[in-house]
């Protein structure tokens, strides 16, 4: 799609499966890798569906837009378990499993196809930052470093360093405070995320110029791009 430059003043970019994926083969994007067999192979779950089950409340856990960490979802993923557990044998099937997932998220994600390009191209012309949502602080900007994408970006603000997740607002306003823009300055944005209830829906509501990056060529199980947002399906499109 053809982005007129004079219609915004700053891009702001969403992170995972917009820079960096981070999907498995079945578009699956949770990160758990082999967590749940290891939490049935640790005696807490009979099934790995049964964990991911636990997982999956426990992540939900939280009504008031906080963000909560890798090992708290661990733990209270755990602690669901029918299964009798010691608060101690918690704790230490909680730090096998983020060994485990250390090593298996390193090995997993990748930069996503052309975003590289795309940043140099665009960062050359407008500032430039990262929103974005993950369970461990600063994790976001050090998996940009470590893909020569971070000297891009004037910011990167990630929910687990912040502690409000998208779609909560305030991470957004959190953005706005970094590029020194005023929540009124919205249209000056244009705003750019694979997924509708992270990026898109919380990003119009703010007022926000919107871009849906839609994976589905990529990826399978992706939402349709909603009606009237404007859409690109790969990084050559955007320029
Ligand atoms: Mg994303």
């Amino acid at each position: 799609m053809k982005i007129n430059i004079e219609d915004f003043d700053w891009i702001f970019f969403d992170c995972f499966n917009t820079l960096i994926d981070d999907f498995d083969e079945h578009g699956d994007e949770s990160g758990l890798g082999s967590l749940p067999s290891l939490a049935v192979e640790l005696g807490f779950f009979v099934s790995s569906a049964a964990f991911v089950a636990a997982y999956a409340h426990a992540r939900a856990f939280r009504q008031d837009g906080r963000e909560t960490l890798l090992p708290e979802r661990l733990t209270h993923a755990l602690s669901l378990t029918s299964h009798h557990h010691k608060v101690g044998e918690i704790a230490h099937a909680v730090s096998r499993m983020q060994e485990r997932w250390e090593e298996e998220y390193h090995r997993m994600i990748r930069p996503t196809p052309g975003a590289s390009e795309m940043l140099t191209y665009w960062s050359a012309r407008k500032p430039t930052g990262v929103v974005s949502n993950f369970f461990l602080p600063r994790r976001p900007e050090s998996y940009l470093e470590r893909f020569g994408m971070r000297s891009h970006f004037r910011f990167v603000v990630d929910s687990a360093e912040f502690g409000y997740r998208k779609p909560n607002h305030r991470i957004f306003h959190h953005a706005f405070a970094q590029a020194r823009l005023s929540v009124t300055d919205a249209r000056r944005v244009l705003y750019i995320g694979d997924r509708n209830d992270l990026d898109v829906r919380p990003a119009r509501q703010l007022g926000m110029r919107v871009l849906h990056f839609n994976r589905s060529r990529h990826r399978s199980g992706v939402e349709a791009t909603i009606d009237g947002v404007a859409a690109i399906y790969d990084w050559t499109d955007f320029r």
